[in-house]
């Protein structure tokens, strides 16, 4: 049997992280980071990705930062395409990136819906199709996709996010199978309610800090539902994506992994 700590090893792997600027994307790169690999922070918003790459050169890891917009499939290629040449492979591609609409079916606009898929859906199958032709002639890596726990509870205003979301879930199954063979496993992670700047919306100040008042008030649905009575932080879902990225998953591809506090339980 491999040793433990060692499972969880990824000193000399290279991970991608899209959405790195911010929420669980950030707290995944510096998870990953931590544990030894050397982190392309990717994201939108390129000082936010810097700041992630800086806080995990300080802290003594190895990261760089780039700017990527996933709904551009040029620039997706072009990110990991990069990564493989710099460090000769690519380990893990985790696609984290996401936004939020909210809506009701009848009142969805078409822009609202193209938007949102181009970053959600499209986003995350040109990060897959970009890692997967890398992966597959390496023969190895790992594949993390952001899916959300939107697709087991229906819930009225998110019906874009929501079927964008379904649709990750159905093609990490399709490309598990596809490329299981190559030695290349795809997992996703469908997590329950974290705190983040999707959710903090909600309950932040205009200066940035938090009312208390407000958060208790819309995250008590979620935590009182939840048998673990808590809703989650960044970090729950950066130790999810830690174990599917190491060699402590190597069993395990096409899942669906749900840290949500047991929010849902399908
Ligand atoms: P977040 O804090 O808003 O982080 C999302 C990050 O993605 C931001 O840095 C954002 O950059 C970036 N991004 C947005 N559009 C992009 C694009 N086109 N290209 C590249 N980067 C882009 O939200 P989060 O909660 O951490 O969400 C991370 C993922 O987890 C998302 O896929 C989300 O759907 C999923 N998720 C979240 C929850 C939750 O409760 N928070 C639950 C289930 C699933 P900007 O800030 O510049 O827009």
């Amino acid at each position: 049997m491999q040793d433990p700590r060692e499972a969880f090893d990824l000193d000399g792997r290279i991970a991608v992280v899209t959405g790195a600027g911010s929420g669980i994307g950030r707290a995944s790169a510096v998870m990953l980071a931590g544990a030894g690999a050397s982190v392309v922070c990717a994201d939108l918003d390129g000082d936010a990705a810097k700041a992630t790459a800086g806080t995990i050169t300080d802290g003594g890891g190895a990261a760089e930062a780039t700017a990527v917009n996933v709904s551009q499939s040029p620039e997706v290629d072009d990110l990991v395409n990069r990564a493989r040449r710099d460090h000769g492979h690519l380990d893990v591609m985790c696609n984290i990136a996401g936004i939020m609409h909210n809506s009701l079916v009848v009142d969805t606009e078409d822009a609202d819906l193209d938007r949102v898929l181009a970053v959600n859906l499209k986003g995350v199958f040109y990060g897959c199709r970009a890692a997967a032709r890398v992966m597959t002639e390496q023969g190895f890596g790992s594949i993390i996709n952001m899916s959300s726990g939107a697709i087991d509870t229906p819930a009225p205003t998110i019906v874009c996010y929501a079927i964008a979301k379904a649709g990750v879930a159905q093609m990490t199954k399709t490309l598990a199978v596809e490329v299981g063979p190559h030695g290349v496993r795809v997992n996703a992670i469908a997590p329950g309610w974290i705190v983040t700047g999707m959710t903090g919306r909600h309950f932040t100040n205009p200066d940035g800090t938090i009312d208390e008042e407000r958060f208790n008030a819309v995250s008590a649905p979620m935590r009182n539902a939840a048998p673990l009575g808590r809703v989650g932080e960044p970090d729950d879902i950066a130790y999810a994506v830690l174990y599917l990225a190491s060699d402590a998953s190597s069993f395990v591809t096409g899942q669906i992994l749900r840290p949500n506090g047991g929010l849902s339980i399908p």
